[in-house]
């Protein structure tokens, strides 16, 4: 069995939903589809929500009145026959009441909120499974809400996912296509959930390793993981192949094209993703999986909204106990540390979760100084095979960003890692640069030296 995910644009299009039955019909072996809503829907949702928090229910009442516009026109053109439109009409009616019902209720709560941004993933399941019924074909929808699970710090609880999972699945071995949504969960107190922005391929990865599966397909609008960011640089280029740690480090270090833990279940289980694009089909895209890869440096990728955190000793622990103390404050403020880089007496971290800042700053003071932190900074990452023998590669990391002031550096963690620190004003040029020296330079120069 195979799990296929279809990002927000693979959905946002009548046409598109279309192209996805054709691919599914294409492809003989059975699948557990995950879908995320329509491109736009989830913004559109939580905006709905300020308005609800913000108690302007006029504002609220006429961007539900929009959305549900759209979805209106979405459906005339998604089905063909007058039973198919009809049952997406009611659909539409249904859910949309619901989202009327729930915006209606004071005060507008945090799991009010979170079942309203749920209603875009089962808005555009719901649709696509009826246009499958519509086609004849031989699919069911399953509720993510009946297995998809979350622990109290958000953390996913793969084998409670697995266990529901396959129950559920054994009544259902009979269907072909199993469509079910991304992105949605429920928490422990049995609230609907969510596994954060972009976390649909988050659910595709868990399932995929709850249940083995053969391949995670992530279909969305682009072929592949590209070596840099294609929003910035402009020369940039799919990769055919990476390893679980090189993707992961990318993820988690800001290639949009997956959830930053996408990588993490897939690892555990061992079940290979594929990355491909909807809108062309043909395209190899990039295999994820457990091969290691010849190419030195694969990709660049960059994590915004850093804050760096400046800390020195003022000697009242013992050398070994200061770092102790300083984990144990980010530990107690569930706050993940992505770079640390140490001197005698100093430690300077980075964090992208700056929620318990001020807590965590005030703890820091009572046995360390702390320099005024610096927002706004930008990890720059660098990833590929930087074994401990390869030589040259921080080398030219480095000549690349020579007019870059950088921050923090850091090396040496894995062996698939270089991760600099620079203001994020610099984010763009640093990304550009290099692209350029990394990437083309070093295949330009090889040309001229091996040309007969
Ligand atoms: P989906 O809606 O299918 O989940 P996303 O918008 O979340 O799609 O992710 C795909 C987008 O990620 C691409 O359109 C591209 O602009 C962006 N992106 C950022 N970095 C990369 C990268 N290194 N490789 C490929 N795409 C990237
Ligand atoms: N719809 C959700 C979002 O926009 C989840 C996803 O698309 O992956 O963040
Ligand atoms: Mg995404």
């Amino acid at each position: 069995m195979q799990v296929w995910k279809f990002g927000g644009t693979s959905v946002g299009k009548p046409e598109r939903m279309h192209s996805i039955r054709e691919l599914l019909d294409s492809d003989p072996n059975r699948k557990i589809v995950v879908l995320s809503a329509l491109s736009g829907s989830t913004n559109a949702l939580i905006a709905i929500g300020e308005a609800a928090k913000a108690f302007d229910d006029t504002r609220a009442a006429a961007q539900i009145e929009d959305l549900k516009t759209h979805y209106g026109l979405f459906i005339k053109d998604l089905y063909a026959t007058p039973e198919g439109l009809a049952k997406g009409q009611n659909i539409v009616d249904t859910e949309f009441g619901y989202i009327k019902s729930l915006v209606g209720i004071k005060p507008f709560t945090i799991k009010k909120e979170k079942e309203l941004v749920a209603e875009g993933e089962i808005l555009s399941t719901k649709m696509f499974q009826a246009y499958l019924e519509e086609k004849g074909e031989n699919s069911v929808l399953l509720s993510a809400l009946d297995f998809m699970r979350i622990d109290a710090d958000g953390e996913p609880e793969l084998s409670t996912i697995e266990e529901k999972l396959v129950t559920i699945l054994n009544q259902y071995t009979d269907k072909q296509t199993i469509i079910t949504q991304g992105f949605i969960c429920r928490n422990p107190r049995d609230e609907v959930d969510n596994l954060k922005r972009g976390g649909s391929d988050y659910t595709a990865s868990l399932i995929g390793g709850a249940i083995r599966a053969d391949e995670i397909q992530i279909w969305t609008d682009i072929d592949g993981m590209h070596n840099n960011d294609p929003r910035i640089v402009k020369r940039t280029f799919p990769i055919r192949e990476l390893t679980f740690e090189e993707a992961a480090e990318l993820a988690y270090f800001g290639a949009k094209i997956l959830h930053p833990s996408t990588i993490t279940p897939a690892k555990l289980r061992g079940v290979p993703v594929r990355l491909k694009n909807t809108m062309q089909p043909e395209a190899p895209g990039t295999l994820i999986a457990n091969q290691t890869s010849d190419r030195e440096i694969k990709a660049i990728a960059a994590k915004d909204n850093i804050t760096a955190i400046y800390i020195h000793s003022t000697r009242m622990l013992n050398a070994y106990g200061f770092l102790r103390k300083v984990f144990e404050i980010f530990e107690k403020y569930k706050t993940p540390v992505d770079m640390i880089t140490t001197s005698e007496v100093s430690v300077s971290v980075t964090i992208d979760n700056s929620e318990h800042l001020e807590k965590i700053s005030a703890e820091l003071k009572e046995f360390a100084d702390l320099e005024e932190h610096d927002r706004d900074q930008n990890i720059i990452c660098v990833v590929g095979n930087f074994s401990a023998d390869k030589e040259g590669i921080a080398l030219k990391v480095l000549d690349a960003l020579k007019h870059i002031p950088i921050r923090m550096i850091s090396y040496g963690a894995s062996e698939h890692n270089l991760s600099l620190l620079i203001h994020s004003k610099y984010k763009s040029e640093a990304l550009n640069v290099l692209n350029e020296r990394l990437f083309y330079y070093e295949d330009a120069m090889k040309d001229i030296f091996t040309a007969p």
